[in-house]
């Protein structure tokens, strides 16, 4: 599934892996009710929840920014060909080449690839099987890694570590840094003169969030996964299963929430079907939540 929108002078693409009822809501948001659930059924049922299975509606994806110069990879999915441990994400095949192909950005074209944190579902893209040996995809591109991520991850996998983390780290970020152009990425950085990267601590300790900021259009944040459900908008304190860090990504998503309601920002969450974006609005102590 392909999405694209126009903002200033930049085309924006997601191209979508697959996306489903994955992830039972209550093992996913453990802070969750039922009753919650069923109380906004209304407006979640079908874009964000599937009563009947108590699934939560999970994307995969790619965003692609095409500008007159540059195309920028924003995350690269699950990839195809990786074994992984979820049976929704192992050993993908999905016609990649000819997606980014057919929006004029094949993966030679691509100048930058920006990764938002080092999980498996966000890096796959970044490596693809050629020979029986993990290689660059987009092989004319510099990749930019978080910094404090890489660190994380590194230190993980030289104590052993070979599943959870390991696993995406050595098919997917170990073989772009011995092979192609890597920066490492920190708060407060700027990349392709159009994105500005932001600590977003918590989902994983060196998650970065990227605002793209292109002249006469309101803000737009590549905010990774410190949303995955219009639920923890509402409820901003509800972390992930996979919040590394449960305080610290509370905080984190109160502050992203409170920049977007008082900026008028876009929010763009990574497992987020579509191009439409969150907007929010701060109510009382709390938020809401409009969908373009
Ligand atoms: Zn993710």
């Amino acid at each position: 599934m392909l999405y694209s929108r126009r903002i200033g002078a930049a085309d924006l693409f997601q191209i979508t892996e697959f996306t489903g009822p994955t992830h039972d809501a209550l093992w996913m948001l453990p802070g969750l009710s039922r009753e919650t659930l069923d109380a906004h059924a209304a407006w979640l049922n079908p874009g964000f929840w599937l009563p009947h299975t108590n699934r939560l509606i999970f994307t995969m994806q790619l965003f692609v920014l095409k500008m007159s110069d540059r195309i920028i990879v924003v995350d690269t999915g699950v990839g195809n060909h990786k074994s992984r441990r979820a049976d929704s994400q192992n050993m993908l095949n999905t016609p990649m080449f000819d997606w980014l192909e057919g929006i004029g950005a094949g993966p030679d074209e691509v100048t930058h690839v920006v990764q938002t944190h080092l999980h498996g579902d966000h890096v796959g893209w970044n490596t693809h099987v050629v020979d029986g040996r993990w290689e660059p995809f987009f092989q004319n591109a510099t990749y930019y890694f978080p910094a404090t991520d890489f660190a994380v991850f590194q230190s993980r996998y030289e104590s052993g570590e070979r599943d959870l983390y390991g696993r995406a780290f050595a098919d997917s970020v170990l073989p772009i840094v011995e092979t192609a152009s890597t920066r490492f990425v920190r708060d407060g950085d700027t990349i392709a003169d159009c994105l500005v990267a932001q600590a977003a601590p918590g989902h994983t300790e060196g998650q970065l969030t990227y605002s793209l900021r292109l002249a006469d259009e309101p803000e737009y944040i590549f905010s990774a996964d410190v949303l995955h459900s219009p639920m923890q908008v509402l409820f901003p304190e509800i972390n992930s299963r996979w919040c590394e860090l449960p305080e610290v990504a509370g905080k984190t998503r109160r502050a992203l929430l409170h920049h977007a309601a008082k900026n008028a920002a876009v929010l763009l969450p990574a497992h987020a079907a579509g191009l439409g974006g969150w907007q929010i609005a701060g109510q009382g102590d709390g938020f809401l939540v409009q969908f373009a």
